[in-house]
């Protein structure tokens, strides 16, 4: 229940929101390894999309590259949560490279998905956004298989060599409401189209979304905490317009925080992506704070106990440590 009391400027803060399970399995993966191993510890790509999170395992001995070939051979690599392509394990093995393979287990999930399905012969139609890591990772998994049909618009162009044997998969982190209607029109064209198996759109994602919508239709103003390259941060902007919200920023921390955005607002909504450490949401509240916005009230829409463990080469390491 959210309470209003006359006048006073309030923040609803969503919940969940933050550190999902696969992110908070990828940071910790990378700060056991330095442990273990020590400095330097090579990461392809930013091991989670947050600038923050990535400044500050660089500044632990952590160094993101952005290919295998970077990493001095025999030298010690992890994989980031968003998952890789088969060619780039062959690429690491070939430089003798130890790996850590700290995909999320539910992007795993897709990934044999795809394996599955490209295995019968299927078409797959991949939802999901251009150029994004997580993408061209399952993607790679049947390049001649799948295809990318990027949002609603992308329908129009699919091709299929059978449409009897089409089915479709998704990025963990898109709009749970976008995809229904990317999914509806796939169906209009093949009608046998076949959903996954479960659902591709991960349960953090789909939580942070329920969330942002259970405050977004009494807010002036929603402040999303989260990287610009962070997908499901931008998607929770856009599911916050949708249901309500007045006006709705994305914000790397309160830093970024336009004084102006707070002219006339009464009621302020805070929430943070999947990739987000809550001291940044800390320092939002505390911003918040200083311009008035005492009246603090967190709103639950849905209780998570979702953890992962550590990767298994790591664990395995880590067991056999002193
Ligand atoms: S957002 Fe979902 S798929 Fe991505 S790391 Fe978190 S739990 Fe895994």
């Amino acid at each position: 229940m959210i309470s209003q009391t006359t006048a006073t400027k309030r923040v609803l803060v969503a919940k969940p929101r933050g550190y999902c399970a696969g992110v908070d399995r990828a940071v910790q993966a990378v700060e056991k390894a330095l442990e273990q191993y020590g400095a330097p510890i090579y990461v392809r790509k930013q091991i989670v999309h947050n600038t923050h999170v990535v400044k500050t395992l660089e500044e632990r001995g952590a160094v993101f590259v952005e290919e295998t070939e970077e990493v001095p051979e025999g030298a010690i690599v992890v994989f980031s949560a968003h998952g890789v392509a088969p060619t780039v394990h062959q690429e690491a093995e070939a430089r003798s490279l130890r790996t850590i393979d700290a995909t999320c287990p539910l992007v795993t999930k897709v990934h044999n998905e795809a394996r599955r399905f490209a295995a019968g012969d299927y078409d797959i139609l991949l939802i999901g956004h251009e150029g994004h890591e997580e993408v061209e990772g399952t993607a790679g998994e049947a390049p001649r298989h799948v295809q990318l049909v990027d949002g609603p618009e992308g329908v129009a162009s699919v091709q299929v060599r059978d449409p009897e044997r089409v089915v479709w998969l998704s990025q963990t982190t898109l709009s749970v409401d976008e995809t229904t209607e990317t999914v509806a029109r796939l169906r209009d064209r093949f009608p046998a189209l076949i959903d996954p198996p479960s659902d591709d759109i991960c349960y953090a994602t789909q939580n942070r979304q329920v969330a942002v919508k259970d405050i977004a239709a009494e807010a002036d103003l929603v402040i999303v905490v989260g990287s610009g390259n962070s997908s499901n941060s931008k998607r929770l902007v856009e599911v916050a317009l949708d249901a309500g919200a007045g006006a709705s920023y994305l914000v790397d921390d309160a830093s970024l925080i336009d004084d102006a955005w707070l002219s006339g607002v009464t009621t302020v909504g805070v929430t943070s992506g999947a990739s987000v450490p809550e001291s940044l949401v800390e320092g939002v509240l505390a911003y918040l704070a200083s311009h008035g916005f005492t009246d603090v009230q967190e709103v639950e829409s849905v209780r998570e106990s979702v953890r992962f463990a550590l990767p298994h080469e790591l664990r395995r390491d880590l067991r056999a440590s002193p």
